[in-house]
């Protein structure tokens, strides 16, 4: 299964105290403080949408938004009006009438 990765992470600067607990916290260091102290985004692509820095951050500062999975695509082609979202299992109706 190919590992969660981030569409986008948004710092709130007007709620950020410039702690770096986000920074620090960050197992694969997408994450880089600017000279002022605020974190900015130094590598998207390494993010494993873990949460971790928004779970630490204090004053929920910080979000993650997780890129849509390859499990959309699955949906893509049996989509049908009726039928109730997200229902994993798959059944194959017999034809109503042959001939
Ligand atoms: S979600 Fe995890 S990997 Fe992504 S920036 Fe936050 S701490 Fe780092
Ligand atoms: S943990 Fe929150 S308050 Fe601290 S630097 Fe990161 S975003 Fe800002």
């Amino acid at each position: 299964m190919p590992r969660k990765r981030a569409r986008e992470i948004r710092v709130n600067e007007a709620w950020c105290k410039r702690c770096g607990i986000c920074v620090a916290f960050c197992p694969t260091k997408v994450l880089a403080a600017d000279p002022g102290g605020v974190p900015r985004v130094a590598n998207l692509e390494a993010c494993t949408v873990c949460l971790l820095c928004e779970l630490r951050c204090p004053d929920f500062a910080i979000e993650v938004e997780e890129a849509p999975g390859e499990r959309q695509e699955a949906g893509a082609q049996g989509s049908r009006a009726g039928e109730p979202a997200g229902e994993e299992a798959q059944h194959v109706e017999a034809p109503a009438h042959a001939g």
